[in-house]
């Protein structure tokens, strides 16, 4: 199937159920309202001359229009292109630059962030670029009316004339660990993806899934709209970016039964002081992903938000993006110590990085996955695209893992991120669990800092509980005394109130080390 035969399928078997809800407007659709709005987003798009191929950029917080046009262009054939809410208009204009936007769809305002002002400020150093809608705005109200001028039938006509194997979708990776990469993704490679993600968690249409993370990442807009409309769920939207208090309410409110969330997410979630006052009841499942859960946090969030059959996924934007996932009826243990066994119809296997060969058991080496999710490639980046998939056609993922003899996979890092200390290597991952059982500590991250002695030595920074009483650096030397080896004992403390994050809620440890060096 393509992505709109897939919607279609949903449409025709449940049309009156719920498919999307928008708490900020307080707009909702059933499956037919919703592909009815599709159809009117796909007719203004092909009268505006957007054609099988096209870029269409989307930049734009989470709102429901989001939704429309990443199932409106997959219906035309056009590639939407995802682009980073939190980006400002140098970013902007790299991102259509690269991936050559003919029409952008972007936010009108939204706090702090004016993207009519910024998208000005681009215009003229993107060639490409032909038209521009702002969202809430007269000219989406233009767009909708265009659609006046095509057929009704149009989008389903050309829609017919589409292959699975066709790139619906160029997804820029999070920009973790330098620049983020423009991977182009088809229709078969994120349908699939999202179908699988969640049958695995069990969706039926009677599943209402809370969407606190953004549609620009594959975690939105694949794990969640993919999998909701595949299995004919719906899709609450909780706010425009993420706001632990709105994504409780929305649980509440509409009796969610699935929520989504990195660790950190999680976390703010869990630290309200209302906390108690939610009624989460509604809640079974819900995905984590994107890095580590803390022990604690995954027994608070099943035992507090009764989400005993949380999946704990691991992936990344150039397959699609899930490989391995937790299955609903995995223990405490399989969700804090790995994420997952391989996911329907993929390959996974541990290497060595340096001789290539399968690592046995038990060993660390870095992670190759195979199969349907593997991206078509960078988007015009051949060169960056060899250095990530072989001739065997395996991605091979940067990241450092172990395969059990359970055949569940451990994460124990990337390779960009082991701390190498003396000649040992040495995993953040692991000293960070330990930390954040500190009495002091709220949070913390562990990177590796030059040192003219051993090479590297640990930093770990901490976000203290209490601002007034922060752990110092021999109390947490203390903390490790006897209970962790020398060689990981942290030599550097930083107290901060925050760490430096990726729109899609992740760390970036490239930044916490330049801070220290500067
Ligand atoms: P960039 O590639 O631009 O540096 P990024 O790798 O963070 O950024 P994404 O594609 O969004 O961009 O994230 C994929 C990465 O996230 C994986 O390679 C892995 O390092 C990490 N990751 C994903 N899921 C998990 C998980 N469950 N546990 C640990 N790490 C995870
Ligand atoms: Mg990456």
């Amino acid at each position: 199937d393509t992505i709109g035969a897939n919607l279609d399928r949903a449409i025709a078997a449940f049309p009156d159920r719920e498919a999307l809800v928008d708490m900020a407007s307080g707009r909702r659709w059933t499956y037919r309202q919703f592909g009815q709005a599709v159809d009117t987003v796909a007719r203004g798009l092909l009268a505006k001359g957007v054609a099988k191929g096209d870029r269409v950029g989307i930049w734009a917080v989470n709102c429901p229009e989001w939704v429309l046009v990443q199932y409106a262009t997959a219906r035309i054939g056009a590639i939407m292109v995802n682009i980073n809410p939190a980006y400002r208009a140098h970013e902007l204009t790299y991102a259509l630059n690269q991936s050559g936007v003919r029409l952008l769809i972007a936010s009108t305002a939204y706090k702090s962030s004016d993207y009519r002002t910024m998208v000005q400020q681009t215009r003229g150093d993107c060639p490409a670029l032909r038209d521009v809608v702002h969202i809430g705005d007269p000219s989406w109200d233009e767009l909708t009316a265009a659609a006046e001028t095509v057929p009704a039938d149009q989008p389903a006509v050309v829609q017919a004339g589409l292959s699975f194997d066709d790139p619906v979708n160029i997804q820029y990776t999070s920009g973790t660990t330098g620049f983020p990469k423009g991977a182009t993704l088809s229709h078969h490679n994120i349908l699939n993806n999202g179908y699988f993600v969640g049958e695995l968690v069990g969706y039926t249409e009677l599943d209402r899934i809370c969407l606190p993370v953004p549609f620009y990442h594959c975690f939105g807009m694949v794990m969640g709209n993919l999998a909701a409309t595949s299995h004919g769920a719906c899709m609450v939207i909780p706010a425009p970016t993420f706001d632990p208090a709105a994504t409780l309410r929305a649980v509440a409110a509409e009796r969610c039964t699935s929520l989504y969330g990195v660790p950190t997410m999680f976390i703010a979630e869990l630290s309200l002081p209302e906390f108690t006052s939610y009624d989460l009841s509604s809640l079974r499942t819900g995905i984590m992903a994107g890095s580590p859960c803390p022990v604690e946090v995954m027994k608070r969030v099943v035992a507090e938000m009764h989400m005993a059959q949380v999946a704990i996924c691991y992936g990344m934007t150039e397959t699609s993006p899930v490989s391995t996932q937790t299955r609903t009826d995995d223990d405490l243990e399989r969700r804090t110590e790995t994420v997952g066994r391989v996911l329907p119809h993929l390959e996974v296997k541990v290497v060595d990085p340096v001789t290539g060969r399968t690592v046995p058991r038990g060993e660390p080496g870095e992670l190759c996955t195979r199969g349907y999710s593997v991206m078509l490639g960078y988007w015009q980046e051949p060169q960056r695209t060899a250095e990530v998939i072989d001739s065997a056609r395996w991605m091979h993922t940067g990241d450092l893992a172990v395969m059990r003899e359970d055949g569940y996979l451990a994460i124990v890092g990337r390779i960009k991120d082991m701390i190498i200390r003396g000649g040992e290597n040495v995993y953040p991952r692991e000293i960070e669990e330990f930390l954040y059982t500190h009495p002091k500590i709220a949070d913390v991250q562990v990177v590796g800092v030059p040192d003219e002695r051993y090479g590297e030595e640990i930093l770990a920074c901490v976000i203290p509980r209490e601002m007034t009483d922060a752990p110092t650096l021999e109390e947490i030397t203390a903390f490790c005394q006897g209970r962790l080896a020398h060689f990981k004992v942290p030599r550097h403390l930083r107290i901060v109130d925050s760490f430096p994050m990726t729109v899609s809620g992740k760390v970036r440890k490239v930044e916490l080390r330049a801070n220290f060096a500067g």
